[in-house]
């Protein structure tokens, strides 16, 4: 027996194989390297024979030069925060393709002059919205609130307070907090009513001389029941003080932008507006089903004071989100509203079919079955919305293999089973789905 480590080939000879070469051209010579290195340390440790190195760094090369990972989002959340909220539409990334070279996205190439940046994005978002007299768009949700806290509430003017309810003080996630957001640009909260009731009564003595706007919170992400109480809009937009209306804001959260049947409790763009709003806020990546943005939808001079302000430029967003959020607007159906069209038979005969693909002695190791299963939107929005849906069961000991499988697939525990919920997956990846999991029952050891 030869000693393993005078075998093992050297770093140069390694790298001249030819895939490896086409590698480095795709993926950088770093990541190539690390491959290598890797595989040559389990030569040392004879692990792999001299001769194999070259393939095991080849099979061992990183997808893409990023270190993200595409994931099969079976846990039945439609818009899952952890694996990045909205999967875009296939239009949306051909058009982030597109738009990632040198692109037209501040040009009118008809005159060669400079052109309104992001001009039909912005115009796709106007047509979607048409009770919207002026749209923007910035980096997030928390930017658009940001945006508009700063440039309303700066108190130049002396009106410096920003009356909202105490039951719409809203944590986001991941420990960050409107109420905080809004302060940090220099804004002073004036809370009125409790956790559990607010009325039309407790604005209106709030509002003062200070008062720069009254800003109604879409709870999104929570739900109080019981005795509970808060002003519609449609009230909020008409408080006057001094001869002058208040401005309303609604930070409508989710990004739907007209009613949806089957969320009929989750406010939307066009409806705020319709009920008085001045100024809609929402994200881009929730139910929208777009990339991550804040849409800024509402009257059209209070629009262009926010988009003209210097804070506005350090919230900008890049071409590649004005690319896929045109897409969005006005491509097919993304994949976030496609999965709250389906329904709960449509999505057995898919879990079936899946099930159905497997040999009959998997099916009975696994104790495989359909089951009915409830789904959720996710993302903070709809809280307590059941989607109708369907799973495939299995035992809950494959939850770990699959997510460290490859592509990983992400389900849901409950009560002891592992739930792969079809409702957030693209039917394109059930075939996928079923694959991943032939192929770690193959290595399960109950
Ligand atoms: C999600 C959400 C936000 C924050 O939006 P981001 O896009 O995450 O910055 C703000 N308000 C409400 C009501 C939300 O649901």
């Amino acid at each position: 027996m030869p000693d393993p480590r005078r075998a093992t080939p050297r770093t140069d000879q390694v790298l001249a194989d030819e895939r490896l070469v086409v590698a480095a051209g795709r993926l950088g010579p770093g990541l190539v390297k690390q491959a290598v290195a890797r595989a040559q340390e389990q030569c040392r440790a004879g692990d792999v024979a001299p001769e194999d190195v070259a393939d095991v760094a080849v099979a061992s090369l990183p997808e893409s030069a990023s270190s993200l990972r595409r994931v099969l989002n079976a846990t039945g959340v439609v818009v899952h925060t952890n694996l990045g909220r909205a999967p875009l539409s296939e239009a949306a990334v051909e058009a982030v393709r597109t738009a990632a070279g040198a692109t037209d996205v501040e040009l009118d190439l008809a005159t060669g002059r400079r052109g309104r940046r992001g001009r039909r994005a912005l115009d796709a978002l106007g047509a979607a919205v048409p009770d919207a007299g002026g749209v923007h768009v910035v980096n997030n949700g928390a930017a658009a609130l940001a945006l508009v806290t700063r440039v309303l509430a700066r108190g130049d003017d002396g009106r410096d307070t920003v009356v909202i309810a105490r039951g719409e003080l809203v944590e986001i996630g991941d420990g960050f907090r409107i109420p905080e957001l809004m302060e940090s640009v220099g804004a002073r909260l004036r809370e009125v009513g409790t956790t559990n009731r607010v009325h039309l009564r407790d604005y209106t003595s709030a509002v003062d001389d200070t008062t720069a706007f009254v800003l109604k919170v879409h709870p999104s992400n929570f739900a109080v029941t019981g005795f509970a109480s808060s002003v519609p809009a449609r009230e909020l937009a008409g408080i006057t003080h001094a001869g002058r209306r208040v401005p309303l804001v609604v930070d409508i959260g989710s990004g739907l932008l007209a009613h949806h049947p089957r969320l009929p409790d989750e406010p939307d763009a066009a409806g705020a507006l319709r009920a008085g709003a001045d100024l809609v806020t929402a994200s881009g990546d929730k139910l929208l089903g777009g990339p991550q943005a804040g849409l800024l939808l509402g009257e059209a001079g209070l629009v262009e004071r926010l988009r003209r302000d210097p804070f506005a430029r350090a919230l900008r967003v890049d071409k590649l989100t004005l690319a896929a959020l045109e897409a969005t607007l006005a491509g097919p159906l993304p994949p976030v509203p496609a999965a709250l069209g389906r329904s709960a038979g449509d999505l057995r005969a898919r879990a079936q079919a899946v099930v159905a693909a497997w040999p009959a002695d998997v099916v009975a190791a696994l104790d495989a079955e359909v089951v009915d299963s409830a789904g959720a939107v996710g993302g903070g929005g709809a809280p307590g919305v059941e989607l109708p849906s369907a799973a495939i069961s299995l035992p809950e000991r494959l939850a770990a293999p699959l997510r460290a499988g490859d592509p990983p697939v992400l389900g849901r525990t409950v009560r002891g089973r592992l739930l792969l919920d079809l409702l957030a997956l693209d039917p394109a990846d059930d075939a996928t789905l079923a694959d991943a999991v032939r192929r770690v029952a193959g290595a399960d050891r109950p």
